[in-house]
């Protein structure tokens, strides 16, 4: 069975947006994932098929519903189904690689995709969501996060990524940055490309790929923990 995501959301229009071009766009065509995009207001049930109300004990901005939200999440991933459903939040666990590969081995995922102010508490816990943040900042909703998302799992599904090595030495994978890249003209605007990597040596290369690799995630990402985990070997 494919990677199964379905996405709950009030602009449906967004999807599969830039996720159908280049591999994931060929992905899905191949139906290597599948993507179901469900507008959460169609589970509205007044005239106005309103999905919001003002918070409760006040404040500014409106905030989505819990019964109509849950609705269509109960539609969509009825008890029983595996597949992890989160909430994107700034307030969730920032998303990493590792929850990202785990993600991505298993059978799908539902996203939910918050608007206004956020959604009721009530569901999150309901339903227990895991609220995930793709970062230390505000969106104006939660449809970009989604995309982000299914773009750094979906090329990770196997057969979407043409080289399914260059998946492993990338950044984050072993808690280290990636080295940095070179290609041709050999010299341009008086850069030459470090001798090393013309050298044939591959051993040398690689002692430099993570010497540079090491200095860089030292240097601007100390929070990776360079030293836990085990280095790469190539
Ligand atoms: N009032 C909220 C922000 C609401 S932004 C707060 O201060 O925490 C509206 C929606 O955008 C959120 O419900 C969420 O789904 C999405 N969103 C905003 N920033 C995000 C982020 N960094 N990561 C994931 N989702 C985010």
């Amino acid at each position: 069975m494919s990677f199964a995501a379905s996405v709950l959301t009030l602009y449906p229009q967004m999807f599969p947006g830039h996720l159908a071009q280049s591999l994931s766009g060929r992905a899905l065509e191949r139906a290597d994932w599948s993507l179901n995009v469900v507008q959460i207001r169609d589970f509205a049930q007044d005239r106005h098929r309103s999905v919001d109300d003002t918070p409760a004990g006040g404040g500014a901005g409106m905030v989505l519903k819990p019964d109509i939200l849950a609705q269509a999440i109960d539609h969509v991933s009825p008890q029983g189904d595996a597949r992890p459903r989160v909430l994107l939040s700034p307030r969730g666990r920032p998303l990493d690689q590792a929850r990202v590969r785990e993600l991505s081995s298993g059978p799908g995922v539902v996203l939910v995709c918050g608007r206004f102010e956020g959604v009721d508490q009530r569901v999150i816990d309901g339903r227990a969501l895991e609220e995930i943040s793709v970062g230390d900042y505000i969106l104006s909703g939660g449809e970009p996060a989604a995309l982000l998302m299914l773009d750094a799992i979906v090329r990770l599904l196997p057969g979407v990524m043409g080289n399914d090595q260059s998946g492993l030495s990338e950044s984050f994978e072993n808690g280290l940055l990636e080295y940095p890249h070179y290609t041709r003209p050999k010299i341009w605007e008086d850069r030459s490309i470090p001798d090393v990597l013309l050298s044939g040596n591959h051993a040398e290369i690689d002692k430099w790929r993570l010497a540079e690799s090491t200095k860089l995630t030292q240097l601007r990402r100390p929070d990776l923990g360079f030293g836990k985990k085990t280095p790469p070997k190539g």
